[in-house]
C-alpha cells in the first residue's frame, strides 16, 4: 500500500497554506476518490474544517456529505473521529475507504474484543486517519481512555439530526456528545445531516455546543429523481408495467402493511420478476439475508416496509414505487431519497388514493397519542394528499415543506413534463352536488358514482336512489374518471368529506356557488399510461457494445466483491463502471484519466480491468471498428513475444505500421521495450538532429539532418523515448 506523505500546515506563512493546501486538496481527490473537481460546498467546508472552524452541514442525500470529512482528515496530522449511528453505513464506509488505500477503521459494539484490542494497537500506532464509532461507544469511560491517549484532529457527527427532539430521529445516545465538543474545545466538530428543518437545525448547534459553527445548508432539491404521483387505479398492472421498463435494474417498492409486502412480491415473482419481500416481522436472519441479496445485486427490487431502507447505503438504487401513499413529505422524501444516490436519474411512482388517507387517518385517531401530536399528525396527512393529488410543479411543494419557497417550475416532475389539460368542469360538478344533495348528503363516494352512472345494485334499489332525478346523468362518465373528478372537487374545497359520519360526501360553503352562481370549475381528466409493451429499441451497434463491456465489468465486481466480502458499489460504484465502458480505455494513462479512479485502485484493479476491456475489444473487432483496437492486437501478440516482422506477417501490415504502434503504447506509459529495436548511439544522434529542428516532431526534418540515414521508423521510436525522457524531465 501506498504511504502518503502527511503536510504539516501550521508553521508556514498563511496565503502559502492556502495555495499547498489547495493543491493537495485536488490531488488526494484524485488520488483516492478519483475525481476531478469538487461539488458545491465540499471545497468551502473541507477549508473550514482545516482552519480548525466548527461546521453544520445540511446536505441531501447524495450530496456527497462523506468527502466534507474524510478527505481534510487525510490531511491532518493525526486522527479524525466519526460518530455514526448505524453499523451498516459505518461499516460499507470503512470498507470503501481501505479500498481505496485509506486506514479508517470501525469501533462499535458488534466487534469483538479480541478484535478491539488489536483496533487499539493500531490506533495508539498513530497510522489511522479514520475512527468510526458508534455513539454509545463514544460515550463510554473505556473510549475517553483511548482518546486520551491518542491524536484527534476532528470529530465529525454524521446523522446529527439524531441530537434533536425535533429531527425525526432522535436517539438519545447523541445527547451526551457534546461532552466530547466541551472536553475538545480546540477541537474542530463538524456535524452533517439531509433532514433538518430551520428549527432542527438550530438545535443541532445548540445541543452539541458547536462553537459559531459555519453553516451550509445545499437546496433539498434532487433533480436526478423524477417524481409522479398517480390515482391508484388498475395498481397492479400500472406497477407490473413500470417495473417491466426497469429492466434489471434496482428498486424498492413501499407497502403500508407486512402482508402487503409477502402478498405483492408473491404476485410479481408468479410473473417471472426477480424480487423478495422485506418487512421488521421476518427473523433478523433472512432480514440480513434478503438486503444482502438485494446490495450485491442478485435480487432486482424488494417489496418492503419503510423498515427497509435505513441501514442502506446502495448507490444503484434506479427506481422507487410508494405501492400506498406514506404518511407524510418527511417520510416521502426519506424513502425516494434512497434511489439515485449516485447522483444518476432515478424514478420515484407514488400511488394514492382515498382508501389510504382514510387508513391512515385510522391509525391516528386510534393512537394513544397527545391531542397536540394529533394534531400535527393530521395536518402533515393533510400536506401529503395535497402533494398527491397536485397538479401543480411537484417539486416546488416539496421545496416549500422544507421551507425553500421558489415560483419557477422544475420541469422534471409529471405535471411539469406533460402539464395536465384543465377543461370546463361545471356540468360535472353539478351533476355530482344535485345527486349528493338529492340523496341529502348521505352517501360515500362510491356510491354516489354508482347511482350517478345509473347502477342498480341491492343497496340503490333498496333506498330508492334509482327513482332519483340525477340517476343515471353521469353515465357517459367511467367510473375511474368520476373518482378521479370527485377527488379534484374535494381538493377544491366544492365538496367536503365527513370523517366523522362514515366518509359520506358533504357539501361545502363553496357548493352554492357552482349550483346557483357562476363559479368557474376546472377539471382534469386522468391520464392513466397506456399499456403497451413497448417494441425493444433498436440498440445501435455503440451501444449494444457498451452493454456487454458493462455487463463484463459487473460480473468482475460481483465477484470481487464476494471475494473481499463487501457490498459491489463499495468497490466501484455504476458509475464508474459505465463512465469506464465509455472510454474504453486500452492503457492505464485512459484508464486513470476515466472519473472515479483515482492512483490507489488503478494501481489495485487497473490490469485487471484492462484485461477485461482489452479482450472484449478485440473480441469486438470484427463487429464493429473500434478506435484503438488495431494496435491492440499488436500489443496482444508482443506481449506474447511476437517479433514485430511476425507480427506485420500475422496482420498483414507493414513492418513500420508496428513500430508505429510500439511507439504509441510506449508513450501511453506501457512496457514496451524500445532498445531493442534501436541502439543508444542511434539515439543520441536523432536527439542532437530533433534539438537542431526545435524539437519538430516531424520525421523528415529530423531525417534530413541525420548522416549517416536512420530508418524512419528508428526516428519515431526514438522520439517516443526522447518526448517521454522531456516529460519526466529527464
Ligand atoms: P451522502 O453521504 O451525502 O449521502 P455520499 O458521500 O455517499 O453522499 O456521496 C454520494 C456519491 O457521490 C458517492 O458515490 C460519492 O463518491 C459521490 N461524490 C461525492 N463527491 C463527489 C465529487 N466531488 N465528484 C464526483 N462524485 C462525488
Ligand atoms: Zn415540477
Amino acid at each position: 500500500m501506498t504511504n502518503f506523505v502527511w503536510y504539516y500546515f501550521v508553521y508556514l506563512p498563511h496565503h502559502k497554506v492556502f495555495i499547498m493546501q489547495d493543491a493537495e486538496k485536488y490531488r488526494i481527490l484524485k488520488e483516492i476518490w478519483g475525481y476531478t473537481s469538487f461539488r458545491l460546498h465540499q471545497s468551502e467546508i473541507i477549508d473550514g474544517v482545516l482552519d480548525g472552524k466548527d461546521s453544520l452541514v445540511i446536505m441531501p442525500t447524495g450530496g456527497g456529505k462523506s468527502l466534507c470529512f474524510q478527505l481534510p482528515a487525510l490531511l491532518m496530522d493525526g486522527t479524525a473521529v466519526v460518530i455514526s449511528p448505524l453499523i451498516a453505513l459505518m461499516n460499507d464506509q470503512v470498507n470503501a475507504l481501505q479500498l481505496s488505500g485509506v486506514q479508517a477503521v470501525a469501533y462499535h459494539s458488534n466487534i469483538p474484543q479480541s478484535e478491539l484490542n488489536k483496533i487499539e494497537i493500531q490506533l495508539l500506532s498513530g497510522k489511522v486517519k479514520l475512527l468510526y464509532v458508534s455513539p454509545e461507544r463514544a460515550n463510554s469511560y473505556e473510549f475517553a481512555q483511548l482518546l486520551s491517549r491518542l491524536k484527534i484532529n476532528l470529530f465529525t457527527i454524521d446523522e446529527a439530526h439524531c441530537v434533536s427532539v425535533w429531527g425525526n430521529d432522535f436517539r438519545p445516545d447523541y445527547i451526551a456528545l457534546h461532552k466530547l465538543r466541551d472536553a475538545y474545545a480546540h477541537i474542530p466538530f463538524i456535524a452533517l445531516t439531509a433532514t433538518a428543518d430551520a428549527a432542527t437545525q438550530a438545535d443541532i448547534s445548540q445541543q452539541l455546543h458547536l462553537s459559531q459553527p459555519r453553516h451550509f445548508v445545499s437546496s433539498f432539491e434532487r433533480n436526478n429523481i423524477h417524481v409522479e404521483a398517480r390515482p391508484a387505479e388498475q395498481r397492479f398492472r400500472q406497477v407490473k408495467d413500470f417495473v417491466l421498463r426497469q429492466q434489471d435494474k434496482s428498486g424498492i417498492i413501499y407497502c403500508l402493511s407486512r402482508k402487503e409486502t409477502e402478498r405483492l412480491s408473491g404476485k410479481l415473482k408468479d410473473t417471472g420478476m426477480n424480487c423478495d419481500f422485506y418487512h421488521a416481522g421476518m427473523d433478523a436472519e433472512s432480514r440480513q439475508r434478503v438486503q444482502k441479496a438485494f446490495q450485491d445485486d442478485e435480487i432486482q427490487f424488494i417489496c418492503a416496509t419503510i423498515a427497509f431502507g435505513m441501514g442502506i447505503d446502495k448507490a444503484n438504487i434506479r427506481w422507487i414505487i410508494h405501492y400506498s401513499m406514506p404518511k407524510n413529505l418527511e417520510g416521502y422524501y426519506q424513502e425516494i431519497g434512497r434511489s439515485g444516490r449516485d447522483g444518476q436519474s432515478a424514478e420515484a411512482l407514488l400511488f394514492y388514493s382515498w382508501a389510504d388517507y382514510a387508513l391512515l387517518k385510522q391509525f391516528i385517531d386510534d393512537s394513544s397519542a397527545e391531542e397536540t401530536f394529533k394534531t400535527v399528525q393530521y395536518a402533515k396527512l393533510e400536506r401529503m394528499w395535497e402533494f398527491a393529488s397536485a397538479y401543480e410543479c411537484r417539486t416546488n411543494i416539496v421545496l416549500s415543506y422544507f421551507g425553500e419557497y421558489r415560483t419557477s417550475p422544475c420541469g422534471y416532475c409529471d405535471n411539469c413534463r406533460q402539464p395536465p389539460k384543465h377543461k370546463d368542469g361545471k356540468t360535472i360538478a353539478q351533476k355530482a352536488l344535485s345527486a349528493m344533495i338529492r340523496c341529502n348528503e348521505e352517501v360515500p363516494m362510491n356510491l354516489l358514482i354508482d347511482i350517478l352512472r345509473g347502477s342498480h345494485r341491492e343497496e340503490i334499489i333498496r333506498n330508492n336512489y334509482d327513482k332519483l332525478k340525477t340517476f343515471g346523468v353521469g353515465r357517459d362518465i367511467s367510473f375511474i374518471n368520476w373518482k378521479v373528478y370527485i377527488t379534484q372537487l374535494i381538493n377544491q374545497g366544492i365538496i367536503r368529506i365527513d370523517y366523522t359520519d362514515g366518509f359520506k360526501l358533504k357539501t361545502t360553503p363553496l357548493s352554492k356557488d357552482v349550483l346557483f352562481n357562476d363559479k368557474v370549475v376546472t377539471l382534469v381528466d386522468l391520464a392513466l399510461p397506456k399499456f403497451e409493451v413497448e417494441q425493444p429499441r433498436k440498440q445501435s451497434k455503440k451501444a449494444v457494445f457498451e452493454e456487454n463491456l458493462l455487463g463484463k465489468l459487473k460480473e468482475w465486481r460481483i465477484q470481487l466483491a464476494r471475494e473481499k466480502g463487501v457490498p459491489a458499489f463499495v468497490i466501484f460504484t455504476d458509475k464508474v463502471l459505465e463512465n469506464i465502458t465509455e472510454k474504453h480505455p486500452l492503457t492505464s494513462a485512459d484508464l486513470l484519466s476515466v472519473e472515479g479512479i483515482g492512483n490507489i485502485k488503478l494501481e489495485q484493479y487497473g490490469d485487471d480491468i484492462l484485461a477485461i476491456v482489452r479482450g472484449y475489444v478485440l473480441d469486438q473487432d470484427n463487429l464493429l471498428k473500434v478506435k484503438g483496437s488495431t494496435y491492440l492486437e499488436t500489443f496482444r501478440l508482443y506481449n506474447m513475444g511476437w517479433a514485430p516482422e511476425a507480427i506485420a506477417k500475422e496482420r498483414s501490415i507493414q513492418v513500420t505500421t508496428v513500430f508505429s504502434h510500439l511507439a504509441y503504447l510506449y508513450s501511453k506509459g506501457e512496457k514496451i521495450d524500445l532498445l531493442r529495436y534501436v541502439t543508444e548511439d542511434e539515439i543520441r544522434d536523432i536527439e542532437i538532429a530533433w534539438k537542431k529542428t526545435g524539437k519538430q516532431t516531424q520525421l523528415s526534418s529530423i531525417s534530413d539532418l541525420l548522416n549517416p540515414p536512420i530508418d524512419y521508423y528508428k526516428i519515431r521510436l526514438a522520439l517516443a523515448i526522447l518526448m517521454q525522457n522531456d516529460l519526466s524531465g529527464g
